[in-house]
């Protein structure tokens, strides 16, 4: 019996698929011990920290991570950082392999001007802070403007617009970190602007996603009819339509259809805006864009410009990953060949593909990772582990300390009718975990 060691950086669904990939693997021959690190005393990832609080049944796939764990040969190690209380160089010389699932939480930046002015925010800093991630807590963050402008068309730009207009008592049931409800509750926000550089075709929501501003209670949403029209006479010349531009398209006219109005707050969605400058003293004031035109199914500048005179810019453009020294990190990714970094190192999830892709990717995705790091394993090293190279003094938020923040999260939250209320302070959750 071939017994290894492996080390998965990163407790998020693709730590956590990963390790269920390795414990499926294992047969008479060859077993696999597992030791999940994460930086935060909480585990999940994304799952607690990016999956919008009005998407309480996304969150459902941690009682498959709690089923992973309570496997044999799996131990957690949260509250350790990777580059900060191990070295990379240390987990792989103990490790058989080391395997990144450290995510892609990065703010990416658009590059242009005013990208920095105050109120101008990337959802990478707003999405943890309404999910209670313990570093945005005090985000500074102000919604007494009528109009906020999210840029992008994807799943996130969705998310950050649904929490922005969405009636905060339909919040009220649910994980929503409670210094996110009480400001979104004093909000003065009327309009959010979803701002796409590319046409109506190319948007990168999920019909799924795009479908429940169909069910939105109070809001109006808004498509520009012009540009669906002209975007629905591109795709019927087109030799090949994927589907699900065909269904998002079918989704903003029944969008179109349904405009309400009269209602006190809106979401529009506007297309062919590419933005050119954050403007303001300060505080950002409007966003310059330019609009684009497609020309051979590609979006080009017309050189005319549009302004959007708004008090909040909130970017959701994608991320970017976390660094590590030694690491090569190239067009927003770990490098990486098929999950393969070099020597004992692989890399899963957005880590490995930059942010694309649903909780359910990782599954097969991670999968596919280990049956080549399987392949690649020599002899075991047989070495101790975690426990050789992390100081004795390290607070350890092991499995058991873990189930009693969770534990004490639930108990708080039947309290007030919600899932759980989320601990969002570091020593506290320490304490919590300590029992
Ligand atoms: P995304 O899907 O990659 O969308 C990014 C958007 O930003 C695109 O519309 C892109 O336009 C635009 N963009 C990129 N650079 C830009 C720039 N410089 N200026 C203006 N626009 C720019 O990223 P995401 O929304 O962050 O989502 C990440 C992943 O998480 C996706 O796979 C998504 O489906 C997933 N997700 C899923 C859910 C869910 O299932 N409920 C929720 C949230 C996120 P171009 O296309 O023109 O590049």
């Amino acid at each position: 019996m071939r017994r290894y060691k492996i080390a998965i950086v990163g407790a998020g669904p693709a730590g956590y698929f990963t390790a269920q990939a390795l414990q499926k693997a294992q047969t008479d021959d060859i077993s696999f011990s597992i030791d999940l690190i994460e930086r935060l005393p909480t585990p999940w990832g994304l799952v607690r920290s990016g999956v919008a609080p009005d998407h309480q049944k996304i969150k459902t796939v941690s009682k498959v991570f709690e089923k992973i764990a309570k496997e044999p040969k799996f131990r957690l190690f949260a509250n350790i950082e990777l580059g900060k209380d191990l070295a990379l160089e240390d987990l792989r010389d103990q490790y058989d392999a080391v395997v990144l699932a450290t995510g892609a939480t990065k703010r990416r930046r658009i590059g242009i001007p005013g990208e920095n002015l105050t109120n101008s925010l990337s959802a990478a800093d707003f999405v943890p802070w309404y999910n209670g991630h313990p570093d945005y807590v005090s985000l500074e963050l102000d919604l007494n403007c009528e109009t906020a402008v999210v840029i992008g068309a994807g799943n996130v730009a969705l998310d950050v617009a649904r929490i922005l207009s969405i009636d905060p008592q339909a919040l009220e049931s649910t994980d929503i970190a409670l210094h996110a409800l009480e400001k979104l509750k004093s909000s003065k926000l009327r309009t959010i602007v979803i701002c796409g550089r590319r046409g109506p075709e190319h948007a990168v929501f999920t019909p799924q996603e795009l479908r429940e501003l169909l069910k939105l209670q109070g809001v109006n949403v808004v498509v520009d009819v012009t540009q669906l029209r002209s975007s629905k006479k591109r795709v019927e010349n087109s030799f090949y339509v994927e589907k699900e531009v065909v269904n998002n398209l079918a989704i903003m006219e029944l969008i179109t259809a349904s405009n309400k109005t009269k209602l006190e707050k809106s979401i529009e969605i506007k297309f062919l805006l590419a933005p050119i400058e954050f403007r303001g003293s300060n505080k950002i004031e409007e966003i310059v864009f330019t609009k684009n035109q497609i020309v051979n199914g590609k979006a080009t500048s017309s050189e005319e410009n549009y302004v959007i005179k708004c008090g909040l810019v909130i970017s959701a453009i994608g991320y970017d990953v976390e660094e590590y020294p030694g690491i090569l990190v190239e067009n927003g990714r770990i490098k990486n060949t098929a999950g393969h970094v070099e020597g004992n190192i692989y890399v899963v999830g957005w880590a490995k593909r930059g942010s694309h892709g649903v909780i359910g990717t990782n599954k097969s995705d991670s999968a596919d990772v280990v049956d080549l790091m399987i392949k690649n394993l020599k002899e075991p090293k047989n070495k101790e582990g975690i426990t050789a190279i992390l100081p004795h003094s390290h607070t350890i938020i092991d499995q058991l300390a873990w189930e009693r923040i969770n534990a004490a999260e639930i108990i708080s939250g039947a309290i007030s009718g919600k899932p759980r209320i989320k601990e969002t302070d570091l020593r506290r959750l320490l304490k919590l975990g300590q029992g």
